[in-house]
């Protein structure tokens, strides 16, 4: 039996239905850019979120391109990023002209190491950080990352394209940040039809900026105020997002319990799995095994693959090693545990609505490889 990493096709009833509805009025009436359904999407991010404002946009990448420069972050600035994260981190500080730093991860939640962040705080005085909250929980240190920036007068902006429905303390964890973004690319929590994002914020001078940057600049239809870009969310997609929204909370409660599930099997087969820290509530946005062993990785990989079981490596490599980075990076500042972490990282199969059966398949797999093979000596 294959099992898929992930599977986007698993509706609930009458989710087509509903949705096919939704479109024909949207088609009827017309209203492709803006107006109701992008209007009803924001407002119940408010709500569902505890944020005062949510700005829809194009996708994560241009969100995280919004709030930089609605913090002001300028060409030449120097902005801290995560040297663990998704490669779309780093890019929008290049592409608001501005010069990253890379910081070396925490090896147990793989959020930034807060020693090496708060050493490239004091010795590079930056003028924004970036922090990435990946694999559906945030840094345990998340609080202290909060306060080391705003003591020293440095914005914080939090990538939380991958922590829809994580909870920190039962808050939303975008409600007590600066300001955060959020990713709707089909695969994840909340995942669109094609690509979306959104910049959530407290302060209605952020949200402003925002949402006129993200307009052309735009002060009114012929009149603009600044040199923004087109990043409007089409309204298509926030009618497949609205209907989303209906339903994420079975979609989250079932992707916890799969998490749950490998959580509690696969530490007694020998097979480290990275927890949320302490006080939050993950999303189920992803599973992370830890294998340290190179060897027993690629064993493992290789059966899952004989046994057509989806896997993945999020993230193989490190920000400071890519190509791409190499004629921006302006500094490295700590030490090698990211790179040991993209060397160990090994996800299983997650998405809403796995079955039992899939999950059984996959646990199984694991453990008769453990009995069968005679090269498995762990
Ligand atoms: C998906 C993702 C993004 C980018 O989002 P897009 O909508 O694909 O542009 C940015 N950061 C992280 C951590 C992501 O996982």
């Amino acid at each position: 039996m294959s099992v898929p990493f992930i599977d986007l096709k698993r509706f609930e009833p009458n989710f087509l239905e509903e949705l096919n509805e939704n479109l024909i009025q949207l088609f009827k009436n017309s209203q492709f850019i803006g107006g109701e359904e992008v209007e009803k999407l924001e407002s119940s991010l408010e709500g569902h979120l505890g944020v005062t404002h949510a700005i829809t946009c194009a996708n994560g990448t241009d969100a995280l391109q919004l709030a930089l420069r609605a913090l002001g972050v300028k060409p030449n600035d120097i902005v801290l990023v995560p040297n663990f994260t998704f490669w779309a981190t780093f890019e929008a500080i290049v592409n608001v002209g501005a010069h990253p730093v890379t910081i070396d991860a925490d090896i147990s939640d793989a959020g930034v190491d807060i020693n090496a962040f708060s050493e490239a705080i004091s010795q590079l005085k930056p003028k924004a950080a970036i922090v990435a909250h990946l694999f559906g929980w945030a840094s345990s240190k998340l609080v202290s990352l909060r306060k080391l920036c705003a003591d020293n007068n440095v914005s914080l902006l939090e990538d939380g394209a991958q922590c829809f429905g994580t909870m920190y303390k039962k808050e939303s964890i975008y409600k007590n940040a600066l300001i955060s973004t959020t990713s709707f690319y089909p695969a994840k929590v909340l995942g669109g039809a094609g690509d979306g994002g959104a910049v959530f914020t407290n302060d209605a001078e952020l949200a402003d900026k925002v949402k006129q940057l993200a307009n052309h600049g735009r002060t009114s239809h012929y009149g603009y105020g600044s040199v923004g870009w087109n990043s409007r969310l089409d309204s298509i997609q926030a009618a497949f997002l609205n209907l989303s929204l209906k339903h994420i909370q079975s979609r989250i409660n079932s992707r916890r319990a799969s998490t749950k599930l490998y959580q509690d099997k696969l530490p007694k087969l020998g097979i480290q799995v990275m927890l949320p820290p302490p006080d939050f509530e993950e999303n189920g946005y992803c599973n992370v095994c830890i294998v340290n062993d190179a060897e027993k990785k690629t064993y493992l990989e290789s059966i899952l693959k004989s046994k057509n079981i989806g896997y993945a490596n999020i993230y193989p490599g490190v920000m400071s090693e890519q190509t791409g980075a190499l004629p921006y990076l302006k500094n490295h500042i700590g030490g090698n545990a990211g790179k040991n972490l993209s060397c160990t990282v090994l996800n299983l199969p997650l998405f809403a609505y796995m079955k039992e059966n899939e999950l059984d398949e996959i646990i199984n797999v694991i453990e008769r490889s453990l009995h069968n093979d005679q090269q498995w000596t762990y």
